[in-house]
C-alpha cells in the first residue's frame, strides 16, 4: 500500500459534476472516463493519496479562496460517503499517539484498508497572500501547499520564469514569501516545490528548517522540460533529505506526446542515483493530465511500476520507500519541527504588492473618521495610491 502520489480526481468532480457527489453519474464506484475510481483505487493498492485542492491560476486576485475551499470541502465529503473506502487525516501518526476518529492518522488508515485521505493546496494564489487565510486552511486539513501553479503569486515565482514566458517578480521568494515559507514550516505544513522557478526551489530548500518535497516533478536532466528537477537541485534535495515525487505525464517523462513506463521508472532510478533511494517517490498526477504512459493509463497500474523497479534490482525496502516511507519520513520530519508555541509570522503582505484593483485594503489605512487628522488621511491616501501602483 502506498500514499503519497498527487491526484487531481476533485478537479475532475469540480469540471465534470460541479462537486454534486450524490448524482449517479458522480458514483465513485462506477465513475467512468477517470484515471481514478475506487474499484481502480483498490487495483492499485493504493493505501493513501494526497488530494489536490486545486484551482486555477485565472481565480488569483479573484475567487481563488473561496474555490481552494470547495475542493477541500469535495475531498471531505468524499470521506464522508464513503467511509469504508477512504478516511481523511491530517497526521502521520499510527497507533504511538491516541486519536479522536477524525484524527486517524496515515498508518492506522492503512492498518483498517482504507485510502489515508490528505489534502494538498495546489498553488500559493490559493492563500491569496494572506498569512490568516495558510493558518485557516491548515486547520481546515492542508498538510502541503506547492508554493506557485503556473503563475506568479506577488511573493514566489514559477516556472515559466526559467522558460522565459513570465518574468521574475520575486527573484525566488520575496521577503513576505519567506514569511510564508517560515509560517509553514511553523504550523506542520509541507512545502510543495512543483511548479516553481529553480530559483524558488533552491530559495525555499535553503531556507525550510523541514525537508521539502517536489509533489509531481521528474527529472529534468532526462526531460529537458523547466517543470522537471534539475542535478543540481536534487543534490540539494540529497542534502536536505528532501523528497522527489514523479510526474507520470508524457511530455515530462519524455518531452514527447508518447511516453512508456519503462521510460517513468528511469525517471525514478536517475533521481535515485542523484539524490539517493530516500527521496524518490511516486507523484503520478493522475487527473491531472491528458498523456499518460503505456503502461500506466491510470491508478490501477501502480503494481506494473513496482514490478518494474523490482525487475531493475531495487531492494524492497528501497520500493517501499519510493510507495510510501519517504513521504512519510518527510511528513513526520515536518510535523517534528512544527511548533505551536511559537509566535506566528504576523507581518502582511507590503500593500503595494498586492493586485487587483477590486481588493479592499482595510488594515492597511486608519477606518474613515469625521475626526481624522489631515497627516493620517495623507498617509492613508498615500497607502491607497501605493495599493493602485500609482506612486
Ligand atoms: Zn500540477
Amino acid at each position: 500500500m502506498s500514499p503519497g502520489r498527487h491526484n487531481d480526481l476533485p478537479w475532475r468532480l469540480l469540471t465534470m459534476f460541479n462537486n454534486r457527489l450524490q448524482i449517479e453519474r458522480a458514483n465513485l464506484t462506477s465513475l467512468a472516463n477517470t484515471h481514478t475510481n475506487i474499484p481502480k483505487l483498490r487495483a492499485g493498492f493504493v493505501g493513501g493519496q494526497f488530494w489536490s485542492a486545486y484551482t486555477p491560476c485565472d481565480t488569483q486576485n479573484k475567487d481563488a479562496v473561496k474555490r481552494t475551499l470547495e475542493q477541500i470541502d469535495v475531498i471531505q465529503r468524499m470521506c464522508q460517503m464513503y467511509p469504508e473506502t477512504f478516511v481523511c487525516v491530517t497526521n502521520s501518526a499510527g497507533a504511538r499517539r491516541p486519536q479522536p476518529a477524525l484524527l486517524t492518522g496515515v498508518r492506522q488508515a492503512f492498518r483498517e484498508g482504507r485510502v489515508a485521505s490528505l489534502v494538498g493546496v495546489e498553488g500559493g494564489h490559493s492563500i491569496d497572500s494572506s498569512l490568516g487565510v495558510l493558518r485557516t486552511l491548515y486547520r481546515l486539513g492542508m498538510r502541503y501547499l506547492t508554493l506557485t501553479h503556473s503563475c506568479n503569486t506577488p511573493w514566489a515565482d514559477n516556472w515559466l520564469v526559467d522558460t522565459g514566458e513570465d518574468k521574475a517578480e520575486s527573484q525566488g521568494l520575496s521577503h513576505f514569501g519567506q514569511s510564508v515559507v517560515k509560517e509553514m514550516n511553523r504550523l506542520g505544513v509541507i512545502i510543495d516545490l512543483a511548479h516553481v522557478s529553480v530559483a524558488t526551489m533552491k530559495a525555499a530548500l535553503r531556507l525550510s528548517t523541514a525537508p521539502v518535497i517536489f509533489s509531481h516533478s521528474s527529472a529534468y536532466s532526462l526531460c529537458q522540460h523547466r517543470r522537471n528537477v534539475p542535478d543540481d537541485v536534487l543534490r540539494l534535495v540529497n542534502q536536505t533529505g528532501s523528497l522527489v515525487m514523479v510526474n507520470f505525464y508524457n511530455d515530462y517523462v519524455s518531452c514527447r506526446q508518447e511516453a512508456t513506463l519503462s521510460q517513468v521508472a528511469d525517471h525514478l532510478d536517475h533521481i535515485k542515483k542523484v539524490a539517493g533511494a530516500g527521496a524518490v517517490g511516486f507523484g503520478g498526477d493522475f487527473d491531472g493530465v491528458s498523456r499518460l504512459p503505456v503502461g500506466l493509463e491510470d491508478v490501477s497500474k501502480y503494481p506494473d511500476l513496482v514490478a518494474e523497479l523490482l525487475r531493475r534490482r531495487w531492494t524492497e525496502a528501497e520500493v517501499r520507500g519510493a510507495l510510501a516511507n519517504n513521504l512519510l519520513r518527510v511528513f513526520e520530519a515536518v510535523e517534528q519541527v512544527s511548533d505551536h508555541t511559537q509566535s506566528p509570522e504576523e507581518e502582511p503582505i507590503p500593500a503595494a504588492q498586492l493586485q487587483a484593483s477590486c481588493r479592499t485594503m482595510y488594515g492597511y489605512s486608519e477606518a474613515p473618521s469625521l475626526h481624522r487628522q489631515p497627516g493620517a488621511l495623507l498617509a492613508s491616501l498615500t497607502t491607497v495610491l501605493l495599493g493602485l501602483g500609482l506612486l
